[in-house]
């Protein structure tokens, strides 16, 4: 079967050739034929050299997913189930089984899926097709899912933002097999955590942040931890395993809180902590005006910016967290901040840390820094892939 066929314009085939897989709707000059959502067409250059192949969506701003740079792929079911193949092998060597039952094994672009998210939960996978490109071939996908896995069940979460921008509705509910308990419970490490796949944020966890927690609560033993932006406890487990002192966990929400409160008694039930409803902006500001201070400050706030034009204001909310905690930190006491905002890049991210300890009046070393977990892998040819970045410093 031929394809719809796709001309750029003159000049536009340069991302195509370094194979970065998103085209925009600006680079197209022609189309022939009608591709609807979803379909696969073939883009061309002015020379009428074929470059790549790939899925149209004319309702996107992201036109064309490339999926292979090789004329004679096709794209068929063994394609989809091929992809998958190597995505699973690649986590084989990267997770220890018996400690860690919770990871992702398909990561987007950045395991050449463009827009497929598929994380593991003990038994059951959560899924999510963001993109046009892949909501087509959902039965083939779940298909090859089941063949490689054999979960007792696949529970989309496609009830996300960015189906929007693909022009797709959202969706949530069971695609195959068994229901998912109301709580699944996981193994990170070692430590048991309780996730909500239907209500929690993404597809239930922050996966990304697993050998991040693992690395932080080293600094941890004996201290006081001020746990900002917490979520359901994920650093409060670690750091509490680890031996701090006390935590303070803040939130804007009192349910991932109270989920927090339930993790935490899961792996440590003596613990007396603090766990507070409050915006982490004025908390921060109010510990400073009553003088409290703490020996580890973890800051994981969530995306700040989502575009491009969001990126001065983004900057200033990262710079004015990370100079009220640093003002807040004992001398010799550690900052562990991230970003999860693709558009902040790492040296943004270091400068916007430099103003803030600057204005803090405080002298801060680098330590470590850190990226997102083994199991999200960061495509070459697709920056956007690698967004989480942390920095954990020593604040004088
Ligand atoms: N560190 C967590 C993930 C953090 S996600 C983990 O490892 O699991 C970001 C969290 O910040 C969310 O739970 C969200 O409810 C919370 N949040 C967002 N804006 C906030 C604000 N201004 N003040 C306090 N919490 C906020």
């Amino acid at each position: 079967m031929t394809l719809s066929r796709i001309t750029l314009k003159r000049g536009r085939e340069k991302s195509v050739k370094n194979r970065h897989p998103w085209l925009f709707s600006g680079a197209i000059q022609r189309v022939q034929g009608q591709p609807e959502v979803g379909e696969l067409v073939d883009v061309y250059d002015k020379q009428n050299n074929f470059l790549a192949r790939g899925a149209y969506n004319p309702r996107s701003q992201i036109r064309i997913r490339l999926l292979s740079w090789q004329v004679d792929q096709q794209i068929d079911s063994d394609f989809w189930h091929g992809r998958l193949e190597r995505a699973i092998a690649g986590r084989q060597t990267l997770i220890n089984q018996t400690d860690t039952n919770a990871y992702r094994l398909v990561h987007s672009d950045g395991d050449g899926l463009p827009g497929l998210i598929v994380d593991q939960y003990d038994e059951w996978l959560v899924v999510q097709f963001l993109s046009a490109a892949v909501e087509v071939h959902k039965e083939t996908i779940v298909e090859s899912l089941q063949q490689l896995l054999t979960p007792r069940g696949i529970y989309e979460r496609s009830d996300t933002e960015a189906r929007k921008k693909e022009a797709l509705p959202q969706t949530q509910g069971l695609l195959v097999g068994e229901e998912p308990p109301e709580q699944i419970t996981i193994a990170e490490h070692g430590q048991s955590f309780l996730v909500d796949v239907r209500q929690g944020h993404k597809t239930g966890f922050y996966l990304d942040q697993r050998e991040n927690r693992r690395k932080v609560a080293k600094y941890a033993a004996g201290k006081r931890v001020l746990n900002a932006f917490s979520y359901t406890g994920g650093f409060a487990v670690s750091a509490g395993h680890a031996g701090a002192s006390h935590i303070t966990n803040l939130d804007s929400s009192a349910a991932v809180l109270e989920l927090a409160r339930q993790n935490v008694s899961l792996n440590q039930p003596e613990r007396d902590d603090t766990y507070e409803v409050a915006d982490v902006f004025q908390q921060l500001r109010h510990y400073q005006q009553t003088e409290q201070t703490f020996d580890l400050i973890i800051l994981d706030p969530p995306k700040f910016v989502h575009n491009r034009s969001q990126i001065e204001k983004g900057a200033r909310g990262y710079k004015d967290i990370n100079m009220w905690a640093m003002k807040i930190l004992e001398s010799g006491g550690v900052l562990a901040s991230f970003s999860c905002s693709g558009q902040v890049s790492a040296d943004l991210f270091q400068k916007i840390l430099f103003g803030a300890a600057v204005d803090a009046g405080r002298e801060v070393q680098i330590i470590e820094r850190l990226t997102q977990g083994s199991d999200h892998p960061i495509s070459l040819t697709c920056p956007e892939s690698d967004y989480l970045k942390g920095l954990v410093c020593r604040v004088w």
